[in-house]
């Protein structure tokens, strides 16, 4: 059982004015924290508030380093990164089987004219909107990035083409499901995608992102609002070739 405490010192933990928390120390012996050594807690109390300060300012710059500030998406390098863990990861687990990775491009149909008719700020709407389909078009595990300006970037893990345009299509026909509103009226948009898929496709990162890539411009050229998956392409060169 536990004896009840004899004395009790709290300690402010205070940087730059502003009182971040609170240092409780308690003992059992009522003579723990004389004056002379109150004086050393405190030294110490401010060296705790400093620490924890740097450790919250770190994580902010973590999370500003990794995240798109729009839609709080992936930002292109932890995107490369990414990509990268999930390629290492697929080589490992392959042992003879095949655990093929896809990656979706999609990038937003005309989307230049939304800004130029609704204006930038709306476009940036439609920008987190699509964003939020993404994320929730994917499973936990999966990357979604902001891949550039109104390009955004999939990466699905032991999911081979067919998995991959069964995702692609949800996604697209959720997008332009949504309604978008503005001053001027509701609009939706559509978006275009491109899938290339891991190793079959391609076999490193660099030629994964082309294909994926290649693909997507493949679909706006056959007149955008679809998915297109490079395996399906005609005139495709082969992995081998990469
Ligand atoms: P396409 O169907 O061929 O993709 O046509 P598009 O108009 O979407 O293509 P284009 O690349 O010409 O235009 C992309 C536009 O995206 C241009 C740029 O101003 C806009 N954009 C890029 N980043 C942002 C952003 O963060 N916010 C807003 N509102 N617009 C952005
Ligand atoms: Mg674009
Ligand atoms: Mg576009």
């Amino acid at each position: 059982p536990m004896r009840p405490y004899a004395s009790v010192l709290s300690l402010p933990l205070i940087v730059r004015d502003e009182a971040i928390g609170t240092l409780v120390l308690a003992s059992q012996v009522s003579t723990a924290f004389p004056a002379e050594s109150r004086e050393m807690l405190r030294v110490i109390a401010n060296q705790a508030a400093v620490a924890l300060e740097n450790a919250r300012t770190y994580e902010r710059l973590q999370e500003l380093a990794t995240t798109d500030g729009l839609t709080g998406l992936l930002n292109h390098r932890r995107f490369q990164e990414r990509l990268d863990d999930s390629l290492r990861r697929s080589d490992r687990a392959a042992r003879g089987t095949t655990r093929p990775v896809s990656l979706i491009i999609c990038d937003v149909d005309h989307f230049k004219s939304v800004n130029d008719t609704y204006g930038h700020p709306v476009g940036d709407v439609v920008l987190k909107g699509v964003a939020r389909i993404l994320l929730a078009s994917a499973r936990k595990i999966d990357v979604v990035a902001r891949y550039g300006g109104e390009e955004f970037a999939i990466v699905l893990e032991e999911t081979g083409v067919e998995g991959a345009l069964q995702v692609a299509e949800r996604i697209r026909v959720d997008v332009a499901r949504e309604l978008f509103r503005s001053d001027i009226g509701t609009l939706s948009v559509t978006i275009s995608l491109g899938i290339a898929t891991y190793p079959t496709d391609a076999r490193d990162r660099e030629t994964l992102i082309e294909r994926a890539d290649q693909a997507l411009y493949q679909a706006k050229r056959r007149g955008r609002d679809q998915g297109l998956a490079y395996g399906n392409l005609v005139g495709k060169r082969p992995a081998a070739s990469a």
